[in-house]
């Protein structure tokens, strides 16, 4: 019987399943280390985000100011921008095996990670970008909404795609914002304040387009954590 069908695996204590499941580095196969499925040379070698612009998460020089020269341009619509990792090797790879290949104990891992490096301000309550119907229906799961709920705070579930957007890859920042253009809306009241979470962040336009919904119907502040942002 395979071990994800055992009946009620979560109610067993940690220790008996440590044992039965042992911790093993999800990027070379060593023994996990600290609690995590990441051996210590690994953990020791994550590219962690460091310096960043406040708004968009983008990665700044030591001297820079703190907000990047195009968000000093047009701020975004989002108050604030936290990214936990930066999109570089082993974290792009883990980050497609949980998209694409359902490797939920690399999302464990990712949530883990976020947990470690969470943005500087109390985030409550998060709000995950929504996948429209059907793809969640092809993917099995959302994986922003997968990261919210391994994270211990409350979660907003009013957002939600209003209709089916062609995939993002290979279009420029300006046809990003375009193909997003009213691409959701919300159910219920809107809490004042909410931390939107995603797994990547490229040039930031499904931020922007949430953080702009939101406000539009009447949230005072919008902020945004991401798992890994791309350099
Ligand atoms: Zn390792
Ligand atoms: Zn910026």
């Amino acid at each position: 019987m395979p071990l994800a069908s055992l009946p009620l695996l979560a109610d067993w204590p940690a220790a008996l399943l440590r044992l039965l499941l042992p911790l093993r580095c999800l990027v070379c196969g060593d023994p996990g280390h600290d609690d995590l499925d990441l051996c210590r040379a690994c953990l020791a070698d994550l590219p962690w985000s460091g310096r960043a612009c406040l708004r968009c998460a983008l990665p700044l020089p030591d001297n820079a100011l703190i907000v990047c020269g195009s968000c000093r341009e047009e701020a975004p619509p989002q108050a604030a921008t936290h990214a936990s990792l930066l999109y570089l090797p082993p974290v792009d790879q883990l980050l497609v095996r949980f998209k694409f290949h359902q490797d939920l104990a690399a999302g464990r891992l990712l949530a883990q990670l976020m947990q470690r490096a969470p943005p500087p301000w109390s985030c409550l309550p998060l709000v995950p970008v929504p996948l429209h119907d059907r793809r969640l229906r092809r993917r099995g799961y959302n994986q922003a909404a997968e990261l919210c709920r391994l994270l211990p705070m409350p979660v907003w579930q009013g957002l939600y795609r209003r209709r089916h957007t062609a995939p993002q890859s290979e279009r420029t920042a300006e046809q990003r914002r375009e193909n997003l253009f009213d691409a959701f809306d919300v159910r219920g009241p809107v809490p004042p304040r909410l931390t939107v979470v995603d797994d990547v962040m490229t040039t930031g336009s499904t931020v922007m387009e949430i953080a702009e919904t939101l406000r539009w119907v009447g949230a005072e502040e919008v902020r945004a954590w991401v798992c890994a942002r791309v350099p």
